[in-house]
């Protein structure tokens, strides 16, 4: 069979699905490769790269389409792509179901299949193929760097013949994979770096991580309880939210840098960081929003801007964190699709299985031979 990855037509899209390592790998487990024209241009991939790896190279959108069976995609297909499905076609590709139904009524009507890479179910066992957490590894690293581009000063505290400069404080809000990559980051540039989520289990991972830990004064009781979700944060009561707050307010004045990652499963990011808070900040203190694009935690947070406020506090809403790393983005991105490729196919020998009885594949299909299988069930393993 042969799978091929489109040019990415979002603007600003900057990654692709396929490189030519990953064609290596896919063509050992019995797949013909075939990639658009010039689609891995932006992520630093010539079409001779491709040519040389032994990917056959289109000329458009229509002739990769056309000659694939399997689709590797980044971005949710638009309706005028969801248009080129056909009948036993498979997408892959990241998809949100949840928001996306109209589109996924498209490729159902058009009889082919879709596994959407956002849904890959969070098991160990799939870990390899955990996309969501390859890409906000890479925005957590990302967002440092934009905040320190941002920055007139070091991020480590220096004694120089010039003068002595204290460390940065960093506050980095919500500890999910793209908030630990933050602060991994930002301790190993030196930043003095403080931490906070709603769950406070991941406090033993943040102080491994050289930072320290914010902690609200809270009986264990009251605590936001993740075990209902999946360890995924439930939204906070209205009392932890209000000390949550108290707590940001003080802690304000001091911080150089706030980095927040919150969010709740399919709900507007939470606001956290309000507009009093970013008048308390000192001049030259930035703010990365890396929930811009669920609404933002900061009050003050416009989608893919940079806003200077009146006090001299730069917010970045930058929602193309990745993009703006595409190199390693698409790196790992397409190592994930080819993880997901390697358990559909058994055999090794080019064809696919598309076994509906494996949870991590069952979990991603979103649909499957003309039927809508989105929501999965629960994942019988853990
Ligand atoms: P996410 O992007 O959905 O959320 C980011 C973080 O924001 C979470 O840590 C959440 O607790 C936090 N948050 C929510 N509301 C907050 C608030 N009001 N204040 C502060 N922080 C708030 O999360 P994610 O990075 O996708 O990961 C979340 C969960 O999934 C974790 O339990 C993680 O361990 C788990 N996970 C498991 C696997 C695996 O087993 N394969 C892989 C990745 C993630």
């Amino acid at each position: 069979m042969k799978i091929g990855a489109p040019k990415e037509i979002l603007p600003g899209e900057a990654r692709v699905a396929m490189t030519p390592a990953s064609a290596g790998m896919l063509q050992k487990l019995g797949y013909q490769c075939v990639i658009e024209a010039g689609a891995g241009l932006a992520s630093g991939f010539t079409d001779a790269a491709y040519a040389e790896a032994g990917v056959e190279v289109v000329a458009d959108a229509e002739a990769l389409w056309a000659a694939a069976e399997i689709v590797a995609k980044v971005r949710p297909p638009t309706e005028e792509e969801a248009a080129r499905l056909r009948e036993g076609q498979l997408l892959i590709s990241f998809f949100y179901p949840a928001s996306n139904e109209a589109l996924m009524e498209t490729a159902r009507a058009q009889g082919a299949s879709v596994i959407a890479m956002d849904m890959v179910p969070r098991i160990s066992r799939a870990q390899k193929m955990d996309a969501l957490s390859s890409m906000a590894n890479i925005a957590g690293y990302r967002a440092v760097i934009e905040a320190g581009n941002e920055f007139g000063r070091f991020f480590t505290g220096q004694v120089t013949a010039a003068g002595k400069v204290p460390p940065a404080k960093v506050l980095v809000v919500g500890a999910g994979v793209a908030g630990l990559a933050a602060i991994g980051t930002s301790t190993s540039l030196g930043a003095i770096t403080y931490a906070f989520d709603v769950r406070p289990e991941v406090a033993e991972q943040i102080e491994s991580m050289g930072a320290e830990f914010v902690f609200l004064e809270f009986e264990e009781s009251e605590l936001p309880d993740g075990s209902a979700t999946g360890g995924y944060a439930p939204p906070s009561s209205p009392e932890f939210q209000a000390k949550q707050l108290e707590k940001f307010r003080e802690i304000a004045p001091d911080m150089d840098i706030v980095i927040t990652t919150a969010l709740i499963p399919n709900r507007p990011a939470p606001v956290l960081w309000t507009k009093d808070m970013v008048e308390a900040m000192k001049p030259g203190s930035v703010i990365v929003d890396l929930a811009a694009e669920r609404g933002g935690n900061c009050e003050l947070t416009v989608k893919d801007e940079k806003v200077v406020t009146d006090n001299g506090v730069t917010i970045l809403g930058y929602t193309d964190l990745n993009s703006r790393m595409a190199t390693q983005s698409s790196t790992l991105y397409a190592t994930n699709i080819r993880h997901m490729m390697t358990d559909l196919t058994p055999e090794k020998d080019g064809t696919v299985v598309h076994n509906m009885e494996d949870d991590v594949i069952r979990g991603a299909t979103i649909v499957h031979a003309g039927e809508i299988t989105y929501p999965p069930p629960p994942p019988k393993v853990a």
